[in-house]
């Protein structure tokens, strides 16, 4: 069963999902020193830990190719880091966990780990309600109109809309004027409720709360209508590292 959790812990967790400078674990250990400095990306499914990603990958762009929904972008070299290798950017278009995992089976090097096989084998961080002011659903306002906007204008943007994403725009139509739960509503795993549900916020509304199924996917980043989305994904963290280690975040 989902373990429930505490979604205001991000008073203790003070670095942003793109800004991130080096991630710290219990003990004050650097989570991953070869990350200290450099921007923290959320890789496609599969990726292995970051040193060996950056060196197993041949950034032959091959998961990029076959992601149905053009989430998976190559890093260009303005960045100066990892120049070439795929990361996705859930302010742009989210992971929608495809069932048989069709970027990872692409993978030609072993920079994406064939162990995953299926989209609850994906981990790529854990979701974190990083910003519950804004959320609408706690402010108990509706979702305005133009929240798909952002979806509309990228899915005409790649020219070459694939039938996977044609049911998106349609799953994520007809929310206007109602309650926001759009996170959880398009949370795209088999058993979204093992990762995400609405529950009572001190507010008198609702908000959203994280469980251990949450696979890291962005989806809910993605679709969230605030104009900073309330919700974000932390690459490369693990429920157990952000909801349950209470020297998490603290150097
Ligand atoms: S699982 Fe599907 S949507 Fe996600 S990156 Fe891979 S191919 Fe793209
Ligand atoms: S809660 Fe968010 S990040 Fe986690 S699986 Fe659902 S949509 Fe993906
Ligand atoms: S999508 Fe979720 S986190 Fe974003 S405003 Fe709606 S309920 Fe809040």
């Amino acid at each position: 069963m989902a373990k429930k959790v505490k979604t205001d812990r991000r008073e203790f967790v003070k670095y942003s999902t793109l800004g991130v400078l080096g991630l710290v674990l219990g003990g004050g250990i650097v989570f991953s020193p070869y990350l200290k400095g450099k921007e923290n990306k959320l890789r496609p499914p599969g990726a292995v830990a970051e040193k060996d990603f950056l060196a197993l990958c041949i950034k032959c762009g091959q998961c990029l190719q076959v992601c149905p929904y053009h989430s998976i972008k190559l890093n260009d070299i303005a960045k100066g880091y990892g120049e070439g290798t795929p990361y996705i950017d859930a302010n742009v278009r989210a992971c929608f966990a495809c069932n048989a995992v069709p970027c990872v089976l692409a993978c030609p090097s072993g920079a994406l780990d064939h162990k995953t096989e299926k989209a609850e084998d994906i981990k790529m961080g854990i979701a974190v309600l990083e910003f519950p002011d804004t959320c609408l659903a706690v402010k108990k306002e509706l979702v305005p109109k133009g929240y798909d906007n952002k979806m509309l204008a990228f899915t005409k943007s790649v020219r070459n809309e694939t039938p996977e994403e044609v049911e998106l725009l349609k799953k994520f139509s007809g929310f206007e004027d109602k309650p926001c739960s759009l996170c959880v509503d398009m949370c795209p795993i088999p058993n979204p409720l093992s990762a995400i549900a609405m529950v009572p916020s001190a507010s008198g509304g609702r908000k959203p709360e994280i469980y251990d199924g949450c696979i890291g996917c962005g989806v809910c980043q993605d679709v969230c209508p605030t104009s900073k989305p309330s919700i974000v994904v932390k690459p490369r963290v693990t429920y157990e590292e952000y909801y349950n280690d209470k020297s998490y975040g603290k150097v």
